[in-house]
């Protein structure tokens, strides 16, 4: 048992804080559906949310990634 592991809950935190006040996502017209930034290259037809527009996250619908948590690829 380890002390300085991090919870899941205090690492989904973190990103939470890290993606506060930039684009997290986008929402296409239409249909509502949600693509996160490296599936939707901010066409101007998207609306851009950051994370205060999604307070609970939300799964990309093309690759299924949640977009509160930061990609590396
Ligand atoms: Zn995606």
């Amino acid at each position: 048992m380890s002390q300085t592991d991090p919870t899941p809950g205090e690492i989904r935190g973190a990103a939470f804080q890290e993606a506060a006040g930039r684009i997290v996502a986008y929402r296409a017209p239409g249909s509502g559906s949600l693509y996160c930034v490296g599936c939707c290259h901010g066409n101007g037809l998207f609306a851009g949310l950051t994370s205060d527009d999604l307070p609970d996250g939300g799964l990309c619908d093309a690759c299924g990634v949640d977009v509160l948590i930061p990609q590396n690829t």
